[in-house]
């Protein structure tokens, strides 16, 4: 295993080791910059809790957190592929589309990106989704939304590709503290699985701690909002598109594993374990969206913690200490803008700023634009 005493000292510290941590990481080592990911848990990972979906349509985002959604969709196949080349491993991406149900046409007008879908009749609808529940009167088909099995492959072919490029990985190693160190470097109070306590003074450093990184940072407005989920061993092919309905999903693997989520608990904080509240909750929405699907065996559950900010949108971009940048407070579409997040900071820490079409885009995302008012 690697030594923190072992790095050199312009190695780039990735606090995290979820989903924007590997996929940051993978994305520095591209650039051949030497890279070492500090993770406490990995299992507590949302990037192994999502449904994978890939949906800033079906999701009815809207403003700079639509457009960053849509740009990571649009980057989505070159990463995969990407990450798929260096593994070895297969992703699980699959274009499915997504069907938003509604009960009413004037509904389904006024959803905030109904121009983006293709509007659905009744009759459309049960062509799409066959057996959908009378209650849904029309829909919304996204069919540039997608899904990727971010549980099963996802992660496991991310953090593959991170070690073929030369990332270093610290597991089950806490970073207990974070701040400005003398010669304007950052840093870090490490304690590592045998309880040794270390510092570490680095030139770089990324804060990718998902719904924790504000216990690192308090400035940082981050807190977790719980999300409980199951799956479904449907009939391989009885669902061919997500379903996204109010409050529950559906998200049809390509072996007919389906996906189902998610609770979406404020109150619950850190509290971890399923409930019979929250497993009741879903079992009511598969009924109300999809009633042959509660004939379906539950194959498992789980939990996680979404990282949210007061605006729901990601903070990104440089930190509170120089030298300290951000990827954190993705929410419920991490998965879906990871591709987009991935490359924006990989630019800031090699070149010290973002290009192209991302470049105007991420000061929307700076951490103090709840102070100033500005969202
Ligand atoms: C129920 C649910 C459903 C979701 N569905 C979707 C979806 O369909 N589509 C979508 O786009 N997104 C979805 N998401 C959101 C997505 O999973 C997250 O936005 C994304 O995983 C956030 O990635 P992250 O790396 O910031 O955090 P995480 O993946 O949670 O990783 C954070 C990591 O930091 C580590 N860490 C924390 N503190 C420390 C510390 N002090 N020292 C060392 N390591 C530390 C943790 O151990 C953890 O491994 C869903 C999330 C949930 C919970």
């Amino acid at each position: 295993m690697t030594a923190l005493s072992t790095l050199s000292a312009d190695t780039v510290l990735i606090l995290g080791g979820g989903l924007m941590g590997l996929a940051i990481a993978h994305q520095l080592a591209r650039r051949d910059l030497p890279v070492c990911v500090i993770s406490r848990r990995r299992g507590e990972a949302a990037g192994f809790v999502a449904a994978g979906m890939l949906a800033p349509h079906a999701e009815g985002l809207s403003g700079d957190q639509l457009r960053f959604g849509q740009l990571s969709l649009e980057r989505v196949p070159s990463w995969v592929a990407q990450i798929e080349a260096d593994s070895g491993l297969p992703c699980g991406l699959r274009s499915t589309g997504i069907v938003v149900p509604f009960t009413t046409r004037e509904d389904r007008d006024q959803y905030p990106t109904a121009s983006f879908g293709s509007a659905l009749n009744r009759r459309q609808l049960e062509r799409e989704i066959p057996g959908i529940a009378t209650t849904w009167q029309a829909g919304l088909l996204f069919e540039q939304d997608g899904q990727i099995d971010n549980r099963r492959q996802l992660m496991r072919s991310l953090e593959s590709a991170c070690v073929e490029r030369g990332v270093q990985f610290l597991e089950g190693v806490e970073v207990l503290e974070l701040f400005q160190s003398e010669a304007q470097r950052i840093g870090t109070r490490i304690r590592d699985a045998e309880g040794t306590e270390t510092e570490h003074n680095g030139a770089a450093a990324v804060l990718c701690s998902g719904a924790w990184s504000s216990q690192l940072l308090p400035q940082l407005p981050i807190f977790p909002v719980k999300g409980q989920m199951l799956s479904l061993q449907a009939p391989r092919g009885a669902l061919k598109r997500v379903i996204f309905g109010p409050g529950t999903y559906l998200v049809p693997r390509e072996d007919g594993l389906v996906v189902v989520g998610a609770t979406s608990e404020r109150e619950a904080g850190f509290a971890e374990g399923l409930t019979p509240q929250g497993q009741s909750t879903l079992k009511q929405g598969i009924a109300s969206l999809l009633p042959e699907a509660s004939g379906w065996p539950p194959m498992e559950r789980w939990w996680g913690f979404r990282p949210c900010t007061p605006d729901e949108g990601p903070l990104l971009g440089k930190g509170p200490f120089p030298g300290l940048w951000l990827a954190c407070g993705h929410h419920r579409n991490g998965v879906l803008m990871a591709a987009a997040t991935a490359e924006a900071i990989a630019d800031c820490v090699s070149l010290g700023r973002t290009r192209g079409d991302l470049e105007t885009l991420l000061p929307c995302f700076r951490w103090q634009r709840f102070d100033s008012g500005v969202s």
